[in-house]
């Protein structure tokens, strides 16, 4: 016998828990977590309440939810996978292609969940920075490539820089990347982008020869539903099939699979509020530069001002004006586009600290 302490895998003992942006107290706006601001809809809210008894299993597959996509998106209900947000679905996906020995390559700084889901799988992560404009470099992400790799990671428009990958330079990277390599496009904020160049996951599949590339999408952000946690996966059955095999069975909820059908229900009405968000994020890009901040392109609900070493220090001055954001040592603060008055805020606070800068 040993009094030892349990033994955990030391790369997990030593990764740290995922970060969530902090809560906003009382008066103050949450720009921390690129939430939608809007209420949830009426429909979808009675379709939650209405939902199965909660002493009854959800479907496993979320068969409804998986059909309606299908419909949707014009694809097989093979080519259609659900998961409790598409955070999971990206576990799911790295477990099912990555283990110890193999490479997972994405841009970096983009999302900050990818280095742990790599760490949790064993395998080791490879990150090319970012380019200019904070754009991906696929460039250089392309010429990273080994024998080890086994999962690419491509977020547009990407969290927390903001820009875009263009539809041509995504076709040409793709034209690169071996077959046996799993390209996920990890497209959280699809529904925010109006650039006409970005990439369009559903083109992209939708083109031949593609076979290794899955499109990530999520009722998190336009369609409001983050509480929830749900979100979904398009590609080949192949792939999709292994994620469903390193998937915790049962994890979509049954309330997640009605409150999607019913934001389905009512996409044309979420999608005029994805276009105020759209119009909100535009004007505070243009206030911001008039300014004299460097923000580059924003296609999601979020700008990027890139305070470097400041970024802290600036975070705690808008934290101080009831503006709670989220910054990334060193480099810059993300901030969400919010509620209407909250883009004056913004606004105030960018230009009072912007002349304390050094
Ligand atoms: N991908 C990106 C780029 C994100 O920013 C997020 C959420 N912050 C997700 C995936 C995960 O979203 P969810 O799990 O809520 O669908």
């Amino acid at each position: 016998m040993t009094d030892a302490p349990v033994r955990i895998r030391p790369e997990i003992a030593a990764l740290p828990p995922y970060k969530q942006g902090t809560q906003a107290g009382p008066g103050s706006f949450k720009l921390s977590s690129n939430e939608n601001p809007f209420d949830p809809l009426p429909g979808v809210i009675e379709a939650v309440q209405s939902a199965t008894a909660l002493n009854r299993y959800p479907d496993a597959t979320a068969g409804r939810l998986r059909e309606r996509l299908a419909e949707r998106f014009r694809v097989t209900l093979d080519e259609v996978h659900i998961g409790a947000g598409s955070v999971s679905i990206l576990a799911q996906l790295i477990l099912a292609a990555a283990g110890p020995g193999d490479e997972v390559l994405y841009a970096w700084r983009s999302f900050e969940a990818y280095p742990g889901l790599v760490l949790i799988a064993g395998a080791d992560p490879v990150q090319v920075p970012l380019g200019d404009g904070a754009r991906h470099d696929l460039d250089a992400m392309a010429a990273a490539v080994t024998e080890r790799t086994r999962v690419v990671i491509v977020c547009s428009p990407n969290n927390p820089t903001g820009p875009i990958v263009g539809h041509d330079e995504f076709e040409a990277f793709l034209a690169k990347v071996p077959h046996d390599v799993l390209v996920i496009l990890d497209e959280a904020y699809a529904e925010f982008v109006t650039d006409p160049d970005a990439v369009d996951g559903m083109r992209v599949l939708g083109s031949a020869g593609h076979p290794n590339v899955v499109v990530l999408r999520t009722f998190s952000k336009a369609f409001g539903l983050a509480a929830l946690r749900v979100g979904y996966a398009i590609g080949h059955p192949r792939i999709l099939d292994a994620a469903r095999s390193t998937a915790i069975p049962l994890s979509v909820t049954a309330h997640a699979e009605v409150a999607a059908l019913a934001s389905l229900d009512a996409e044309s009405e979420l999608l005029e509020r994805v276009e105020v968000i759209a119009q909100r994020r535009d004007a505070l890009v243009a206030g911001l530069r008039e300014l004299g901040w460097a923000v580059p392109d924003a296609q999601g609900n979020f700008v990027w001002l890139p305070a470097g070493a400041e970024s802290l220090a600036v975070a705690e001055e808008f934290v101080a004006g009831g503006l709670v954001v989220r910054p990334f040592a060193g480099d810059g603060i993300r901030i969400s586009v919010g509620e209407h008055e909250s883009v004056d805020k913004v606004l105030r606070i960018a230009a009072s600290v912007i002349g304390t800068l050094p």
